[in-house]
C-alpha cells in the first residue's frame, strides 16, 4: 500500500501508470471508513486497472460553527481497512498542500447547489466541487465512484463534470445502510444510543414515502407532508428539509408521474443527517 501526500508524487504515481496503458479508478472519501465506503471500493475495483483513494477532510466544505474541527479521523484503522479491500494508494494531503496560502481557485455549479443541502449550508458544494475539480486534476482518474446517500453531491459533480468537460467517468453507488435501515455515516459516531434509535425516523419516513407513491399517491406535497409529521412526532428531531425533487435537476416536483426523489436532511440533536430514496410509480 502507497501512500502518498504531496500533489507532485501523486502526479507522478498516476503518470507512470497511464504510461502504461492502464486506467485509474479514484474513490475520493473524508475518512473514518464505515461499510458504505468500504462497498464503494469494492466496486471501484472492478472498473479500472488500479484503485486509488483520497483521505481528505476538506476545510472548503465546512461553514463556520460546523464539525471541521472534531470530524473522526483515524488513519491507521482507514489505511488497514481500505488495503483488505484492494486500494493499492492512498492519496493523504494535508490542507496547506491542498490549499497553499496562495489559493484563490472555486468552482461553482450554479443553479442546483442552493436548494436542499445548499439552503443551510450555503458554501458547502463550493467546496466540495473544487476539491473534487482539483482532486481528478491530481489523480487523473479514469473513472471515479460517488455514494447515492450524499444525492445532491452526486448530481452537482455530475453537472460539473459535464459542464467542464472533464476526462472521468462518474459511477454513483447506492446507499449502504446499517440492517436496521439508517444510512452509514462516519457522523453516525456522534449520535448517543438514544439518538441512534430516533434516527431510524429518517429512513423509516422515507420508505413510507415509497409505498404511498407505489400505491397511487402522486401529489407530492402530501407524500412529503406524511414523511415531516412522522418525523416530527419523533423527540429530538429538528427538519432542516424534506423535499421531493426531479433526480437529475433537483427542481421540486408538485406531480410524482416520473421518476422522483424524496432527499431530507434532520437534525437528531445537534447531530445533522441526510438521506434520500428514489420513488417509483
Ligand atoms: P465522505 O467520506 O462522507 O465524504 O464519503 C465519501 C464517499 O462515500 C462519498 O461518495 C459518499 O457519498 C460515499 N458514502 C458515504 N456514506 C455512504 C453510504 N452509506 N452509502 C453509500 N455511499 C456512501
Amino acid at each position: 500500500m502507497d501512500v502518498i501526500t504531496t500533489v507532485r508524487e501523486m502526479k507522478a504515481y498516476v503518470r507512470a501508470i497511464h504510461q502504461r496503458g492502464e486506467t485509474i479508478c479514484l474513490v475520493p472519501t473524508m475518512g473514518y471508513l464505515h461499510q458504505g465506503h468500504l462497498d464503494l471500493m469494492r466496486m471501484g475495483r472492478n472498473l479500472a486497472d488500479h484503485l486509488i483513494i483520497s483521505i481528505f477532510v476538506n476545510p472548503t466544505q465546512f461553514g463556520t460553527g460546523e464539525d471541521l474541527s472534531v470530524y473522526p479521523r483515524d488513519f491507521q484503522r482507514d489505511r488497514r481497512l481500505s488495503g483488505d479491500v484492494g486500494v493499492e494508494c492512498i492519496f493523504f494531503p494535508d490542507v496547506e498542500e491542498m490549499y497553499p496560502p496562495a489559493y484563490a481557485t472555486y468552482v461553482n455549479v450554479e443553479g442546483m447547489t442552493e436548494s436542499l443541502c445548499g439552503r443551510s449550508r450555503p458554501t458547502h458544494f463550493r467546496g466540495v466541487t473544487t476539491v473534487v475539480a482539483k482532486l481528478f486534476n491530481i489523480c487523473d482518474p479514469d473513472v471515479s465512484v460517488f455514494g447515492q446517500k450524499d444525492y445532491q453531491q452526486l448530481a452537482v459533480i455530475r453537472r460539473m463534470v459535464e459542464d467542464l468537460n472533464m476526462n472521468v467517468r462518474v459511477v454513483a453507488h447506492p446507499t449502504v445502510r446499517e440492517t436496521d435501515g439508517l444510512a452509514m455515516s462516519s457522523r453516525n459516531k456522534y449520535l448517543s444510543g438514544e439518538q441512534r434509535q430516533e434516527a431510524l425516523v429518517l429512513s423509516r419516513a422515507l420508505n413510507m414515502a415509497r409505498e404511498l407513491v407505489s400505491s397511487g399517491e402522486k401529489a407530492a406535497e402530501r407524500v412529503r407532508q406524511a414523511a415531516i409529521d412522522m418525523i416530527a412526532s419523533t423527540p429530538e428531531t429538528v427538519i432542516d428539509y424534506v423535499e421531493i425533487v426531479h433526480p437529475d435537476t433537483l427542481h421540486c416536483i408538485d406531480v410524482i408521474d416520473d421518476r422522483a426523489v424524496m432527499a431530507l436532511a434532520v437534525k437528531i440533536g445537534s447531530t445533522r443527517l441526510i438521506d434520500n430514496i428514489e420513488l417509483r410509480l
